[in-house]
């Protein structure tokens, strides 16, 4: 059994006030949930002027302008990196791993170049080599919901949340101090960690969940054949415990691939516990079960 923490272990976390950069041309790169949402916070802060968004669906871009997410709907990536301050590359996780190396090419020292994705250790390995390398910062929000694409773009999705920088060390100093200007401006709070320890920690806070949640949807549509059933039986508990399985498999997928080694072992601890609940119910042992749901109930002390 692996031992754990549900809390990251920050080499440092703070939430100061940083001096605000000036107002930026921003690229992004993916206009999705992440990527319009970002575009929303940046334009609300007055941190971003002009908005430059890149994506490979045309109606993505369509909706993205008049949704008013980008100011300017861009096909050529390279020139839309060496117009921007910020480039921010939010998409797809497999797509990430082609699509950053292109950008930090057409980068010059005067961009700085984040993605928002959701595994590190492989994405970072991918440029670990590359000339400009220190142009990158690489950061996580811990903030999203279950829907994709420019509609699902909110206002406000970053505020009071946590934004995890990866292996901060290797990006240059003014290129760091511009990533923390900006997220401090969003009222997020930066936890600072390396890309295995990212990793590791959002297998068990993040990926485990997605899984589950898919795995009890199939279970329940197995199970309930009859739609309507589920629809009229559906309470609070079932629908807040499911939500995550209406999660786009184009963005799951390449994350538990990349992710494969911390997410099976996080699998295997959880359908160790799915046994033993099993187990005891099955051996009507209704005192060990109420002692595991107290156990588990102290979970409310680490979340709010
Ligand atoms: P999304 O809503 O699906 O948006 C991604 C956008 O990128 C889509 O418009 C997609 O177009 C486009 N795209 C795909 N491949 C591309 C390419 N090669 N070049 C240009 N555009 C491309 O996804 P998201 O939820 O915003 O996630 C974006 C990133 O944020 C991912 O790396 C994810 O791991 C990370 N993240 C997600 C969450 C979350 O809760 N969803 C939270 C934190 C971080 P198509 O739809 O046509 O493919």
């Amino acid at each position: 059994m692996t031992v754990f923490s549900t809390h990251y272990s920050p080499l440092h976390h703070f939430t100061t006030h940083y001096s605000p950069p000036h107002r930026m041309v921003v690229t992004i790169i993916g206009i999705g949930l992440i990527g319009g949402s970002l575009a929303l916070s940046l334009k609300e802060a007055g941190l971003a002027h002009h908005i430059i968004g890149v994506d490979r669906s045309p109606e993505h871009q369509r909706q993205a302008v008049a949704l008013g997410l980008i100011d300017e709907p861009e096909t050529d990536l390279a020139a839309a990196v060496r117009r921007a301050d910020l480039v921010v590359v939010a998409v797809p996780m497999d797509a990430m791993l082609t699509v950053l190396p292109q950008v930090l090419d057409a980068a010059t020292d005067r961009q700085v170049v984040i993605d928002v994705g959701s595994t590190k250790a492989a994405l970072l390995a991918r440029v670990d080599q590359h000339p400009q390398r220190d142009r990158f910062v690489a950061v996580h929000p811990m903030a999203g919901t279950e829907y994709s694409g420019p509609l699902a773009a909110v206002p406000g999705l970053f505020r009071g949340k946590t934004l995890v920088v990866c292996d901060a060390a290797r990006s240059a100093n003014d290129a760091l101090a511009r990533v923390e200007a900006v997220f401090g401006r969003l009222a997020m709070q930066l936890v600072y960690m390396d890309a295995a320890a990212h990793d590791l920690h959002t297998a068990y806070i993040s990926h485990i969940s997605h899984i589950t949640s898919f795995a009890l949807a199939l279970t329940v549509l197995e199970k309930e054949k009859e739609e309507q059933q589920i629809f009229a039986l559906a309470s609070g508990g079932f629908e807040s415990t499911v939500r995550l399985a209406k999660s786009s498999p184009d963005m799951w997928v390449p994350i538990f691939r990349q992710n494969r080694v911390n997410v099976l072992d996080v699998l295997d601890e959880h359908i160790h516990q799915l046994q033993y609940l099993r187990h005891l119910l099955a051996q009507e042992d209704y005192s060990a079960l109420h002692q595991q749901i107290q156990q588990a109930n102290l979970i409310k002390k680490m979340l709010k």
